[in-house]
């Protein structure tokens, strides 16, 4: 008898139909990747799968943050047989809380004795009434569900461990995502990578008005999404000399939108030469003077590719949750200067008038600089 972890995919990857065996197989070589350097054992029986390990506690945190697991169950395997199951569920339930209980039974070795699963549920239930007293069995609202799966061994477990759920990693396209060192834009990159899209982050840098520190805060919030993605690529992208071009020859007022072109363009830039299919920004509608409809639509105008925006219906509230759920916030809230808050203008363009927009960065050298500042980035591979 030992103690094993049940994993359970996320039920979307049964709806996969003929793909889903490469979700599967993508989500297994993930988990294994998450356990590298650990010793464990993967252990398949009828489709389900369960991890063994000397250290289980360290196996679960690990996992449990697996796109596309949804959650974690700590199981004791027994021997298949009615007896066996019977006095594991009595162990499973008798020192808890709990007044009231159900048996579920799940049966894919359908060579398992003569019961079918509603009578093992039945008689294991009738065998912890009989031996844990104050019990009550309660079919529709139970406090506690007592499992049980009989496949080649049985596996009695109560207690479930809610897991990230989401997607396969890799398994959803690529896209380039604006990481500043915000707030926001961690959450977008983590929304977007818990969907299965592989995620590579651009940062543009205005030294020296942003600092190092800015920079090696960005490079922490690219490390901390490591953590849910295995590895991920940041190109750090100079934008003091596109900054200065604008603010020399355009108008105070449409700064931050010229501005905002050109990162989309370089974005798009960099996602072409790579082989990224998309762009993805933390932007939510309304939140901020750039972030009205029409300066999304200006903005997007130059994209080449599709823009996504996974924050755009989420208030700052909730976003602020995502965030301190999976740990970025405690960086993003480090007060170094972004390159969007050293040159901000006093009244900036609320509604841009696309026409106007084209004209206005008319007397930039736009593809010049695009390509100069592409080719002075620093690549880190983290
Ligand atoms: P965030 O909290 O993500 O910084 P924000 O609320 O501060 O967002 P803005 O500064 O207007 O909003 O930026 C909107 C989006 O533009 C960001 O979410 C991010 O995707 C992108 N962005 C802004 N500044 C940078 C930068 N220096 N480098 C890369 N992307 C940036
Ligand atoms: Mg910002």
């Amino acid at each position: 008898m030992r103690k094993l972890i049940l994993v359970k995919c996320a039920s979307e990857i049964f709806l996969k139909g003929l793909n889903r065996n490469k979700f599967e197989k993508k989500l297994k070589d993930n988990i294994k990747k998450v356990l590298e350097g650990m010793e464990y054992e993967f252990i398949t029986d009828s489709g389900r799968w369960f991890l063994y390990s000397e250290n289980l506690e360290e196996v679960l945190d690990r996992v449990k943050i697996v796109f596309g697991v949804a959650e974690v169950c700590i199981v004791t395997e027994v021997e298949p047989n009615i007896d066996a199951i019977k006095t594991q569920a009595v162990e499973e339930i008798k020192n808890s809380e709990f007044n009231t209980f159900k048996v579920e039974t799940n049966r894919a070795n359908k060579q398992f004795s003569e019961m079918n699963s509603l009578e093992v549920s039945r008689s294991v239930g009738a065998h912890i009434l009989k031996n844990v007293e104050g019990l009550k069995v309660d079919v529709h609202k139970p406090q506690c569900i007592v499992n049980v799966e009989i496949r080649e061994k049985a596996y009695v477990y109560s207690k479930r461990i809610k897991a990230v759920g989401g997607l396969p990693y890799g398994m959803n396209g690529s896209t380039m995502l604006m990481l500043s060192g915000g707030i926001d834009s961690p959450v977008a990159g983590y929304m977007m990578a818990r969907r299965g899209v592989e995620v590579s982050c651009v940062y543009y840098h205005s030294h020296p008005y942003t600092s190092e520190r800015a920079k090696e805060k960005v490079k922490d919030l690219a490390r901390i999404l490591k953590g849910y993605t295995g590895s991920i690529k940041l190109y750090v992208v100079p934008f003091t000399d596109i900054q200065m071009q604008i603010i020399e020859k355009c108008r105070e007022d449409e700064l931050t939108i010229i501005m905002r072109r050109f990162m989309m363009r370089i974005a798009c830039s960099l996602a072409s030469k790579y082989g990224i299919q998309s762009v993805s920004t933390g932007e939510s509608i309304g939140q901020v003077a750039s972030q009205t409809m029409e300066g999304l639509v200006v903005s997007d105008d130059v994209s080449d590719r599709p823009v996504f925006r996974p924050l755009v219906a989420m208030d700052k509230v909730d976003i602020m949750d995502v965030s301190r759920q999976i740990g970025t916030y405690e960086t993003s809230i480090l007060p170094y200067e972004d390159c969007c808050t050293i040159f901000v203008p006093k009244h900036p363009k609320t509604k841009p008038i696309l026409e106007q927009m084209r004209k206005a960065e008319g007397v930039l050298e736009i593809d010049n600089l695009v390509e100069e500042a592409i080719n002075n980035m620093e690549i880190y591979d983290l």
